[in-house]
């Protein structure tokens, strides 16, 4: 999970975009970035591989970014490494619209290719460049930045939580959400977007959750919400009562609490990308059939509570989906440190019976080991997500 952070307003962004992107740094990260505006400035972009402070050392806590307008990001790469080049924010190519995403673009290839062919060059191995680049398409079409957004949402499979600005809209930051969070935050100074309220609590309590396929355009002092059919929706507002060590564990006692809450959610982002057809596609391993058909075994390799669950793994058998030819595991084959290890598998659970089938194409024969505490969630978990 990462973190998004939008501002415009009436004081400088970047050190709001700082602390924000701060406070979400436990949801984790790989690097960070920013965009900023001014009209005498234009849009100054920063970004880099690693910690945040390795960002707000670059820019001096914020200070060397000019204007009232920017967005934020903490990216956890899932579409290119880690490196300056593929940290968000994105531009386009023109240089108008800059862009920060969470989630995953399911169709970006497609995308990319198709605006390739129209002789768009790309800068980054992302997803999310595709839908810079895509808004400057339709942009140029019809020459509105709303109107441009919900074209490139019908055309974008995935999820998404987008903070994007626009220089012809120099006084605007917009946003848009399916199936990752976005929040609006209303403030005194200005209108906030973050992933979570934890990043704007300390300027406001007076929230928005925004829904799937909802767009919104803020100002320093309007917002204005709209459907996937560009029509205005009236949300309802609330009021955040929790202190700042609550918001940082999202209303729950613990974090562990919200992990387990969290997990529906987690599981689908995690599989839902990598599986199109009713067949596995794990494009970023580069597996050739060849080089799969000589593997002998595969070691997963687990700690914690996918290290305990599968203490006792069951015997499967099924067809690799990527060379056809059959697989089966042999438990005993395996030793005692590095347990073979394709996760849980119970035949009475069929949310996670469906769920391996879809994985790999995988029968299960035998498998009535207890179903340990510590594995409840995750079944729930996929059960929740299906
Ligand atoms: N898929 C995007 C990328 O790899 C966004 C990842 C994220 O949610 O941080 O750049």
């Amino acid at each position: 999970m990462c973190g998004i952070i939008g501002f415009v307003g009436n004081e400088p962004a970047a050190p709001i975009l700082l602390d924000g992107l701060e406070r979400m740094e436990y949801r984790g990260y790989d690097s960070a970035g920013v965009a900023v505006r001014s009209e005498t400035a234009g849009l100054q972009v920063r970004k880099t591989k690693g910690r945040l402070q390795v960002l707000s050392d670059l820019i001096h806590g914020g200070a060397d970014l000019e204007g009232n307008l920017g967005i934020g990001h903490t990216r956890w790469a899932t579409h290119g490494e880690p490196n300056d080049i593929n940290a968000h924010p994105h531009v386009s190519e023109n240089g108008r619209i800059a862009l920060v995403h969470n989630g995953i673009i399911e169709n970006y290839l497609e995308l990319k290719e198709h605006l390739q062919k129209l002789g768009v060059t790309f800068q980054s191995e992302t997803d999310s460049e595709v839908v810079a680049q895509l808004l400057e398409y339709h942009y140029n079409e019809c020459h509105n930045m709303l109107e441009a957004v919900g074209r490139c949402l019908r055309r974008i499979e995935g999820s998404y939580a987008f903070g994007i600005i626009c220089a012809d809209y120099p006084n605007a930051l917009i946003a848009a959400r399916k199936d990752s969070p976005l929040i609006i935050g209303y403030g005194q100074n200005g209108n906030f977007i973050a992933s979570d309220v934890t990043a704007v609590i300390k300027y406001t309590r007076d929230v928005v959750y925004m829904d799937d396929g909802e767009i919104a355009v803020l100002t320093a002092d309007s917002v204005d919400v709209f459907d996937d059919e560009l029509l205005p929706v009236e949300k309802t507002h609330s009021l955040v009562d929790w202190d700042v060590s609550a918001a940082e564990k999202g209303g729950y006692a613990h974090f562990m609490a919200k992990e387990i809450m969290e997990q529906p959610e987690a599981v689908r982002k995690t599989i839902s990308p990598r599986i199109r057809d009713g067949r596995v596609v794990l494009d970023n391993l580069h597996l050739t059939a060849e080089y799969v058909r000589d593997l002998s075994r595969i070691y997963v390799i687990a700690c914690g509570s996918s290290y305990h669950v599968t203490a006792n793994p069951p015997k499967i058998e099924g067809i690799c989906n990527a060379c056809g030819s059959e697989l089966v595991t042999r438990p005993d084959d395996v030793p005692e440190t590095v347990r073979s290890r394709l996760a849980v598998y119970h035949k009475e659970t069929e949310a996670l019976k469906g769920f391996y089938e879809k994985l790999g194409k995988l029968r299960l024969i035998e498998g009535n080991q207890p179903i340990e505490d510590a594995t409840r969630d995750i079944l729930a978990a996929l059960g929740v997500s299906k």
